[in-house]
């Protein structure tokens, strides 16, 4: 799950493992879960740990689970979205000096 935490008064995105709950900090570590050969629509996505978290969910999700790397989903939920990385970065960089 995506969640904004206050640190030190400054607030932060990040993702937290919908398993165990704790927060996801190296994306090549982790994966996006998520329901295959659903008719129509869209379908909910879990965010999860490599490793026991992925063992419990896929065990959860069933075969029929499709899985990315949290690194490919996210440049994909990123591209999606229209975001342009170069403008975002200028902008988080700039924001990071208030
Ligand atoms: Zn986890």
């Amino acid at each position: 799950m995506i969640e904004t935490i206050n640190n030190a008064g400054r607030y932060a995105p990040v993702i937290k493992c919908d398993v165990c709950g704790k927060q996801i900090t190296d994306a090549e570590m982790a994966l996006a879960l998520y329901p295959v050969n659903v008719e129509g629509g869209s379908v909910p996505t879990l965010h999860v740990h490599k490793g026991v978290c992925d063992r419990k969910a896929s065990a959860a999700q069933g075969d029929e689970g499709g899985t990315d790397e949290l690194d490919t989903y996210l440049y994909y939920l990123m591209h999606n979205a229209g975001v342009s990385f170069d403008r975002a970065k200028s902008k988080a960089d700039m924001l990071s000096l208030l």
